[in-house]
């Protein structure tokens, strides 16, 4: 017997319910690819990218080693070079950052709103006085998607080569746009605790240029143009054939529902938290979040009791992210530049908590989740 609080706990992700649905699919998908006798850079690959190209929508996926890779990737083939200075979000994986570093850039930080977004205006305002600047990556945080047509216009008003991180936003939408359709590249990442998670690491660099498609292509194989030709140093990121095939088989088909019930327990926590000393991040009416984290906000001295008193009444909770970018040590090696004290940025650091969100959540276990944050006594 498990002890009470286990039985009872409501995960931030639950992976054996997770498996419970998929496992025969699953199954079935290794099956196949066991049979074919080919595990790398196949038609699983080829036949992965084509229904998440058609899905996402975008001309063209190319199936990578992580998000991480995919992002760094990204800026290679968008033509970034040594020292060039990138415009990005403080609060983020750290993966976005790291990226930027990775491939030689600057990264510049700019703050965010009292959400946690990349605060449009903020960057409007550094890229008129930096036009230097020629790339941008925003993140489209906890699955809210950022305004596309802002973005939109930020592109073109400062030629930007916009980069948009859509690890957590698979599936957000803007205006009925999804994220990652308006930037020169988008990248995702199929970590486990994604919307569209393989079973394992992967990730996908996503772009509507054949150009960018095959020089992503030849990055992620060593920088093979053909079979032992290496026209340029690349890397070794391929998304293998069991996980293509896990992804198009178990994950792809189901993605559609996940996301939906995602998005109904999102409503229901909107409605159903009323807390004063709890904020919620309501979306603006033009967003369509893909339920991938739901973010709480508290004063930073009350989050251990908020959390703590979650955990008592069975519920796990989060940070994304506890840390600012800018305060992590590993950036005391590089250079770096951050545009003003990020009092926003900072402030969701010391008082977010993420709430649990996935497909397998029962309604009982949002309600609990909801009884266990309005019966919390704050003082
Ligand atoms: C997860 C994540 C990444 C990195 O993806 P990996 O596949 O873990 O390398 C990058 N950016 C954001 C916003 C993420 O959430």
């Amino acid at each position: 017997m498990l002890p009470d609080v286990v039985a009872s706990s409501v995960l931030l992700n639950d992976f054996q319910r997770q498996w419970t649905e998929i496992g025969s699919d699953v199954h079935a998908a290794v099956e196949l690819v066991g049979t074919s006798g080919w595990y790398i850079l196949g038609q699983e690959v080829r036949d992965f990218e084509a229904a998440f190209a058609s899905f996402w929508p975008a001309a063209h996926v190319v199936g990578v080693g992580s998000g991480l890779d995919a992002i760094e990737i990204a800026l290679r083939v968008a033509g970034l070079r040594l020292g060039d200075r990138v415009l990005t979000t403080p609060l983020s994986a750290f993966a976005t950052t790291l990226a930027i570093v990775r491939a030689g850039g600057i990264p510049v930080f700019c703050d965010t709103d009292a959400g946690g977004l990349m605060d449009l205006d903020e960057a409007d305002a550094v890229l008129e006085a930096e036009p230097a600047i020629r790339f941008l990556i925003p993140v489209h945080l906890y699955g809210y998607s950022l305004d596309l047509d802002r973005l939109a216009a930020l592109r073109d008003r400062h030629e930007l080569t916009l980069i948009e991180d859509c690890a957590q936003s698979v599936g957000a939408t803007w205006n009925g746009r999804r994220t990652g359709t308006v930037g020169q590249v988008a990248a995702t990442s199929f970590y486990p605790t994604k919307n569209a998670g393989a079973m394992g690491d992967g990730g996908a660099v996503i772009t509507s240029d054949l150009k960018f498609a095959e020089r992503a292509r030849q990055l992620r194989d060593y920088g093979q143009s053909a079979k032992y030709r290496h026209d340029e140093l690349g890397w070794n990121s391929r998304l293998d054939e069991l996980h293509a095939a896990i992804l198009r088989r178990a994950i792809l088909p189901r993605l559609g529902t996940w996301t939906e019930h995602r998005r109904q327990i999102a409503s229901r926590y909107l409605s159903g938290i009323k807390h004063p000393e709890v904020r919620l991040l309501t979306p603006p009416a033009a967003s369509q979040p893909c339920g991938h984290l739901f973010p709480v906000f508290v004063e930073h001295a009350q989050r251990e009791s908020l959390q703590s008193w979650l955990k008592q009444h069975g519920v796990q909770s989060g940070q994304h992210y506890p840390l600012l970018i800018t305060q992590q040590l590993a950036l005391g090696t590089v250079p770096w530049v951050a545009w003003g004290d990020l009092p926003n940025a900072a402030a969701v650091a010391a008082g977010e908590i993420s709430l649990p969100i996935h497909p397998h959540l029962r309604d009982s276990e949002a309600e609990q989740v909801i009884t266990a944050v309005n019966s919390w006594p704050s003082k």
